[in-house]
């Protein structure tokens, strides 16, 4: 269908494509939700209560991890992560310098320093050998970020930690789903983090995160600061209230409401993800060699198995701005994921950092446009998209 050439004006305007909605997904769902919530009502925990600690097992059994601990976002799961890692005040943690900002603010609220590395340009995450550049001697931690759709390079940077000395903290936050050799993210080192915030490949009604590790002294300090510091699982049981800290800790627990809604949908993950793919192939066929696009996803081959997970679908486009102009002009929503490099950004401006020291980084956000991907989002729309964009690029669709 050329919807731009033979627009009959009697024909209905197409639909338009949000950048994200899960309104099927949840009408499908919800009689399980609904399941879920009146053993909640039942049981009459709805902080930190039972239907949390049935989602902490439930994404252990899905992740392999040893423990999961349900937190109340993704950016507290990194900083309770760090601080039960370890982190001492003034200890240095390598991360990207094209992330989400939480990646290094988590690292800031947990008493540490940042300290920036440029990326690989093809899969986004963390390049070895800017890390080796930035190593300064009170580095401690590496924080690898997984981003949208695959592994950072984690068997070279676990060999590069390895080497100096470094605790690796992944964050994972995108990442579920994604597997190494059988291995989940956030399982290559000390521990990792999940976000459920609403657009995550998993995502709940509100905010919600995890922390996943192996390790059960972290699992058990975690345990404690996201709830005032107190070891043990005293829990919603109003009668404990008051009972003595250990730590100085944190409010971080999970409400019973999310985990009920996540305990539904964690049973549909795995095709969700299957959907995902499938919809992020029929983006890459439509586009390949589409002038005007600089780079579509690209899957790095490693050796061994490996699980990627589409969680957004990222272009890099001339122009990229028009783009997506032109694309919101038709009804088609993006985002730009993410529009400022880390070391650019004003909360981190004490570091002293200027244009051009991280230029991966910042081609990245230059160029780089999401388009909508999401289990609901049909396949015709996809076509749609791929239209407008091919008009933009060809002419067709050049400036009203
Ligand atoms: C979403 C996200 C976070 C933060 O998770 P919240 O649950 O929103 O706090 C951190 N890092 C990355 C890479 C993310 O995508």
């Amino acid at each position: 269908m050329d919807l731009q050439h033979t627009v009959d004006p009697r024909e209905p305007a197409p639909a338009d494509v949000p950048f994200f909605t899960q309104a099927e997904s949840f009408s499908a769902l919800w009689p399980q939700i609904e399941r879920h919530l009146s053993e909640m009502f039942e049981d009459g925990k709805f902080s930190h209560g039972a239907k949390v600690a049935e989602l902490e097992r439930a994404l252990a059994a899905y992740t392999g991890a040893r423990h999961v601990i349900g937190v109340n976002s993704g950016t507290d799961a990194l900083v309770l992560l760090l601080r039960a890692a370890g982190l001492r005040p003034g200890d240095e943690v390598v991360v990207p310098a094209f992330s989400f900002v939480a990646s290094a603010s988590s690292v800031v609220l947990a008493g540490g320093r940042p300290v920036f590395a440029d990326i690989d340009p093809v899969t986004y995450a963390l390049d070895p050998a800017s890390v080796e550049r930035v190593l300064t001697p009170r580095c401690r931690f590496l924080m690898p970020v997984h981003l949208f759709c695959q592994l950072a390079d984690v068997d070279r940077l676990g060999e590069l930690a390895g080497r100096h000395g470094l605790t690796v903290v992944e964050d994972s936050a995108e990442a579920i789903g994604m597997r190494r050799e059988g291995v989940h993210a956030g399982l290559f080192g000390a521990g990792g983090v999940l976000s459920f915030f609403p657009t995550k490949t998993l995502g709940a009604i509100g905010d919600a995160g995890a922390v996943l590790t192996d390790d059960d002294e972290i699992a058990r300090t975690v345990d404690a600061l996201r709830h005032h510091g107190r070891f043990g699982r005293t829990i919603a049981d109003f009668t404990t209230i008051n009972t003595s800290s250990s730590l100085p800790g944190c409010n971080s627990k999970m409400d019973d409401v999310q985990a009920s809604v996540l305990l539904a949908k964690l049973t549909r993950l795995d095709a969700d993800i299957a959907r995902r793919e499938a919809l992020a192939d029929a983006y890459s066929r439509r586009l390949a060699g589409t002038p005007g696009i600089l780079r579509l996803p690209t899957v790095v081959a490693r050796g061994g198995t490996a699980d990627p997970v589409f969680y957004v679908y990222l272009i890099e486009a001339e122009r990229r701005d028009e783009l997506a102009g032109h694309l919101a002009a038709h009804g088609v929503r993006t985002e730009t994921y993410y529009p400022s490099p880390l070391h650019l950004q004003p909360c981190f401006a004490e570091l002293g950092h200027r244009q051009g020291d991280f230029p991966a980084a910042e081609a990245a956000c230059a160029r780089t446009l999401a388009l909508p991907l999401y289990p609901d989002l049909a396949t015709d729309a996809v076509d749609r998209v791929c239209d407008l964009v091919q008009d933009f690029f060809s002419g067709a669709g050049a400036r009203p």
